[in-house]
């Protein structure tokens, strides 16, 4: 049996626990690898090891820095095929969509690869006679990353390579559902000159995570994954003094016009809503059909049924829930919907599939008549549950969508500019896409989720991160000229 190794101080360990859970394939529950829940010693070595890193890889050249992730973004592309498929087999998403996974970290990596640019300060010359003030962003030192569990290789890479690329070093928490891509990522990055203690991976759950937020030596803490659990790690991390991003649950909503492009639309409804198995936090759970859009509701359903559910290995168009666990919460939500009055349309419980009769399946499901009291639209269902709403004017629909309490993901499909514009000017979202399902930016923006979806100022990869892992330090200088002097100074002005 495969034991996933840790990473403290350069060195890839067995970890010394006694508890070891189990990595299960999600469309067979074979069980693949175990993963630890790292000791508090080992936790503290990991910290200890990235401290001391801190002291030389802060200072080491800007350019050295970012020639790591220049050979970084190579080897992840040469080892493209077996990252894909390390993912499927225990995320359960299709290769293709892995592979995806793999490739939107990936951009992120490059753009570690130019800090240079991106990590410049301010100077402005003559603030006062002969006195200059410039301003320099410096890393704040250790800082750790906490993932979840339905982007393995995506959002590890949003965490660690702009971290490090900044001057920081830092201590990772992989998902304990999925964590052997995340791990084949972190070789890579060993292999591309991470020297020792500046990347360090710690496992397990709940102990490992509020060690880091407890931790004095952690300067800043960046989480994604559910609101409860990251509203948790930002308010221990914060109560220990330390900077923290929490990018949190959804509930993402498409407004569909009458006008908009019908084919294109019903496509690209089918796909975010029911691909990676629901399991996408940019997943757009909520459809408000507008007027005569309301008509479309039989081809939303067509769409839906001619997707194939298969093992993630197997290619198709989704795969398996990632545990026996969320299958049977997805299966429970769906129930309470039509126990609180939604009309099924298409339900995706009860599914098996030859040859994977275990495997964690729900199939697209659809729900028409929902509304804003029922428990299908008050929680992130996480599964392929698509629920429909009616709404009779534009402006109705962004009232709907504003109540909501959630802000991650948007979208709004028209032919009509005017639409478009009053829809991203009064929608109170993070990241809003017209025409386009799922608008995660790449990383010369950043990932811009909003309200409920978001706590901490700050995005995970972009400028914002570089601002998240750094610190500005300014100064302010003056030159004496010999013949300057006129006395003492007893005010403020300079
Ligand atoms: P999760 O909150 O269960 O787990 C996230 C991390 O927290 C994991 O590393 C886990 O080990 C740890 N954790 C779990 N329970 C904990 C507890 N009680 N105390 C402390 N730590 C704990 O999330 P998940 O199920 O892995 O991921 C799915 C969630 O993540 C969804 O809500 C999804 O919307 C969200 N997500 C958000 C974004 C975003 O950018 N907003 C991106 C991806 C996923």
């Amino acid at each position: 049996m495969h034991h996933v190794q840790q990473l403290i101080n350069g060195q890839f360990t067995k970890s010394s626990t006694n508890e070891w859970l189990d990595i299960t394939d999600p469309a067979t529950q074979e069980v693949i690898a175990k993963v630890p829940q790292t000791t508090d010693d080992e936790i503290n070595q990991a910290v200890a090891a990235a401290k001391v890193a801190f002291q030389t890889w802060r200072k080491t050249p800007i350019t050295t820095r970012a020639r790591i992730f220049l050979r970084y973004q190579a080897l992840i592309r040469e080892h493209m095929d077996e990252l894909a498929e390390i993912l499927t087999a225990e995320q359960g998403k299709t290769i293709a969509d892995a592979r995806g996974d793999v490739f939107r970290g990936l951009e992120v990596v490059e753009h570690a690869a130019g800090i240079a640019n991106l990590q410049i300060g301010d100077y402005v010359e003559n603030v006062a006679s002969d006195v200059d003030t410039y301003s320099v962003w410096q890393p704040l030192g250790v800082c750790a990353g906490i993932t979840p569990f339905n982007f393995p290789a995506m959002i590890p890479l949003w965490m660690f390579p702009m971290a490090i690329a900044t001057g920081n070093t830092f201590i990772l928490k992989p998902s304990e559902q999925d964590p052997m891509v995340t791990m084949r990522l972190v070789e890579l990055a060993v292999e591309a000159g991470v020297p020792e203690g500046v990347l360090n991976v710690v496992h397990g759950g709940k102990a490992t995570v509020d060690a880091i937020c407890d931790h004095p030596d952690i300067e800043a803490v960046s989480f994604v994954g559910s609101t409860k659990v990251g509203k948790h790690v930002y308010e221990r991390a914060s109560q220990s003094g330390k900077r923290a991003q929490c990018m949190m649950g959804a509930k993402n909503h498409a407004v569909i016009l009458p006008d908009a492009n019908k084919e294109q639309t019903l496509n690209q409804l089918a796909g975010a809503a029911f691909g990676a198995a629901g399991q996408r936090c940019m997943a757009l759970s909520v459809v408000v059909l507008v007027g005569a859009a309301g008509e479309w509701v039989d081809e939303i359903k067509a769409k839906a049924e001619g997707l194939i559910v298969s093992a993630g290995k197997n290619d198709k168009d989704l795969g398996p829930l990632i545990s026996p666990a969320a299958k049977e919460r997805v299966e429970h939500l769906i129930a309470t919907g039509v126990e609180e009055g939604a009309s099924l349309m298409l339900d995706g419980r009860g599914l098996t599939v030859e040859g994977f009769e275990k495997g964690n399946f729900v199939g697209p499901t659809i729900f028409d008549n929902v509304t804003s009291d029922m428990q299908i639209y008050q929680q992130e269902i996480f599964g392929p549950v698509l629920c429909i709403m009616r709404a009779d004017s534009l402006d109705d629909a962004i009232e709907l969508l504003n109540a909501n309490p959630n802000g991650n993901g948007t979208a709004i499909f028209t032919q009509s500019g005017a639409a478009a514009h009053k829809f991203q000017q009064d929608i109170m979202v993070g990241q809003i896409g017209i025409n386009l399902p799922i608008p995660v930016p790449l990383p010369m923006f950043s990932f811009s989720g909003s309200r409920g979806s978001k706590l901490g100022a700050l995005g995970p990869y972009g400028k914002q991160a570089v601002q998240f892992y750094t610190q500005t330090k300014t100064v302010t200088a003056r030159w004496f000229d010999d013949e300057a002097s006129r006395g003492v100074n007893t005010t403020i002005s300079m």
